[in-house]
């Protein structure tokens, strides 16, 4: 579909059509919505960033008072968000993914697998409780992960990292299996203005046309990597859930990590994940001690992987 900037279209014969103010709908996000939505199997809404996504979910659907339970370890962003919305009343805690979640929760907030710690959820676990049951699995893609398949209410993505597939599309998904959640999201978000513009939309709607083949060679790239890296003396441990293309290993220290970082040059040393260019940066600049010293989380691209490897040996030598 061409890329449609319109802010309005005419009304017909005095009535606003399917498009007639960009806030509310436009083309190129309903086009992005729809395929999304026939990858997740559910109904998919686009915001202007994965934590914009997140925003939306816990201010449209939560009420003060409520709680969150978080995954323990998971997007360092998320917990950031979810202290920022405290104000508002929403509480949250976290718990082990890995295991049942707690039991006072109205929401509980996994990720599939978790960044940078790379653990999957117990979901099943997870939908047999009460509380609704959102995955973050930016890092599956649907390609190996169909949450509201397996009963979950909410699918969400930073589409900024997979879904979008060359770090140049900011923005976010989340795919309801309910209608009524769509509703209240969609209704959310357009009386709220946390919109995506056209041009994401159509960047979005060009990169899911390439996701499985994109997918399955990160996949293949990671696994090659991942064996490599388990047998290199410098490296303590490695963390990969067995598929996609994120992984993360430990170096001894600090100062081991900052020589990697600074010795690369195939993998950029970038923040970061999914684009078809590798990156690798040291997590704890950003999230301290909440991660080891040493870890370093590598996004693997489409690069050659021998020339990937030779790279990742130069800088670990
Ligand atoms: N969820 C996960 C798993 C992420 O890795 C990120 C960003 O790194 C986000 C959500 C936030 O997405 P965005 O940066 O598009 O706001």
């Amino acid at each position: 579909m061409a890329l449609d900037r319109s802010t309005i279209w005419p009304y017909r014969d005095g009535e606003p059509g399917e498009h007639y103010y960009q806030r509310n709908s436009h083309p190129n996000g309903v086009a992005a919505e729809h395929a999304l939505g026939e990858l997740e199997g559910g109904e998919a809404l686009l915001f202007p960033s994965g934590t914009g996504a997140a925003t939306a979910v816990v201010l449209a659907l939560l009420e003060p008072g409520q709680t969150i339970a978080l995954a323990e370890g998971a997007y360092y962003g998320t917990a950031v968000l979810f202290s920022t919305l405290e104000r508002w009343g929403v509480r949250y805690i976290e718990f082990d993914q890995t295991g049942p979640p707690p039991e006072d929760a109205d929401l509980i907030w996994l990720e599939a697998p978790s960044n940078p710690f790379l653990t999957m959820p117990n979901l099943d676990a997870a939908v047999a409780s009460p509380a609704r049951v959102l995955v973050d699995s930016t890092a599956s893609t649907p390609v190996y992960l169909r949450p509201l398949e397996q009963g979950a209410d909410f699918a969400l993505h930073s589409a900024t990292k997979y879904l979008g597939g060359h770090d140049d599309v900011l923005l976010g998904a989340v795919a309801c299996r309910s209608q009524e959640d769509t509703a209240r999201l969609r209704e959310f978000r357009g009386k709220t203005g946390i919109v995506a513009a056209p041009d994401p939309c159509w960047l979005l709607a060009r990169s899911l046309r390439t996701l499985e083949v994109r997918m399955e060679r990160h996949t293949a790239h990671a696994q090659e990597l991942v064996e490599r890296l388990r047998a290199h003396p410098a490296v303590e441990l490695v963390r990969y859930p067995g598929f996609g293309g994120l992984l993360s290993f430990d170096v001894a220290d600090a100062e081991a990590a900052r020589k990697v970082e600074t010795s690369l040059r195939t993998i950029k040393n970038a923040t970061s994940l999914g684009g078809v260019e590798s990156v690798l940066e040291s997590r704890s600049r950003w999230e301290g001690d909440r991660v080891p010293p040493g870890l370093l989380r590598l996004s693997v691209g489409l690069e050659d992987v021998d020339e990937l490897w030779a790279d990742l040996e130069q800088a670990l030598a």
